[in-house]
């Protein structure tokens, strides 16, 4: 038979602002259940060294989410391993279904289910991950001191990621399969300013080379669109900077998005346009996106729903 279980708060996501929610939620006595999804502990899973994480200088992403989910738990936080495949957010209580079968209602609910780098979908991407191949400047543009990188895109992301890599690398390739950038213009300016960038035009990433023990990046094979012709770029880095996509299918028709899928929030805040529905991390945060930011938005959200549920006598 079908399970149902009401919960105060529901929180959906299990990275850094789904379980900085459910520390805050749980020692307000608001014994908070929250749904880790599909991946659990978020995106910092699927990296190594994180070196800005307040409190470590250096830790591996896999065992800050495992403090981070022992912590919640240590709280009282309730971890429940589903997937929420719809969700209701018309009527209170919200209703959530999960994956196991289980039916969630929740007289608040916690959005935290993060933004997904978009990536090119190669198999030589995906094996370096973590290894030599990002999506995140800001994250990793700081293991390549001195050595060459290339940067795939032509938006604003891919510009503000090459930008930003001048500082460690020795030398940037910027691969674009256009001979024009999306990007807004000042920021073209800078790029074509910089003497570290070298823009390589109507050019697509064809396979990420390497080494297999360690698992290391050596080079790239790149395909000139206009000719067929494949060359190779030697370089230690190479970073995939075609944008991020927010996780807000679950909710797109029901709350008020912006920039692309962005749920949007009112300043200051963690509040949606639905009373009573929060959300925080990645899934509102079109221009940080770091694990700190979303842990502090996880706070903000839980504090807010604390006070929602306070204001409608519940908790
Ligand atoms: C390769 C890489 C390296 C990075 N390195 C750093 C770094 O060094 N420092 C830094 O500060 N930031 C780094 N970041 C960015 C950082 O990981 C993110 O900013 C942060 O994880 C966002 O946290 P979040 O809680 O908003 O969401 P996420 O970490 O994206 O987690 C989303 C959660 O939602 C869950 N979820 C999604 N859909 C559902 C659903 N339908 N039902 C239930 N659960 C669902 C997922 O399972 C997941 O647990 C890196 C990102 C990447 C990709």
């Amino acid at each position: 038979m079908a399970d149902t279980r009401h919960t105060k708060v529901l929180i959906i996501g299990s990275g850094p602002a789904g379980y900085t929610a459910g520390i805050y939620a749980a020692r307000a006595m608001l014994e908070p259940v929250l749904v880790q999804g599909m991946e659990p502990g978020g995106q910092l899973t699927m990296t190594t060294e994180v070196e800005n994480f307040p409190g470590f200088v250096e830790v591996q992403g896999p065992d800050l989410m495992t403090k981070m989910q022992e912590h919640a738990q240590a709280t009282g936080c309730e971890i429940v391993s589903d997937v929420i495949t719809a969700l209701d957010l018309s009527q209170r209580p919200f209703r959530a279904s999960g994956d196991s079968g289980t039916t969630y209602t929740a007289d608040a609910v916690i959005l935290a289910t993060g933004a997904r780098a978009k990536w090119l979908g190669l198999p030589s991407e995906e094996k370096f991950k973590g290894h030599g191949v990002s999506a995140c400047a800001t994250c990793d543009g700081f293991f390549y001191r001195g050595e060459e990188i290339v940067v795939v895109g032509g938006g604003n992301t891919a510009v503000e990621e090459a930008l930003f890599l001048t500082k460690f690398a020795s030398k940037v390739t910027l691969i674009h399969r256009r001979d024009e950038l999306r990007a807004e213009k000042v920021l073209q300016e800078r790029l074509f300013r910089n003497p570290k960038i070298e823009p390589l035009w109507f050019h697509t990433l064809e396979e990420v080379l390497g080494t297999e023990d360690p698992l290391a990046v050596t080079g790239v094979k790149v395909r000139n669109v206009n000719t067929g012709e494949v060359t190779e770029i030697p370089c230690k880095g190479v970073f995939i900077a075609i944008g991020h996509a927010p996780a807000s299918e679950l909710v797109a028709d029901q709350l008020e998005t912006h920039m692309g899928g962005y749920v949007k929030v009112e300043p200051g805040s963690t509040r949606t346009s639905v009373p009573g529905v929060f959300a925080a991390g990645d899934l509102t945060d079109h221009v940080y996106r770091q694990a700190v930011t979303s842990a502090g938005m996880g706070c903000m959200a839980a504090l807010d729903a604390e006070a929602f549920l306070a204001a409608e006598g519940i908790g």
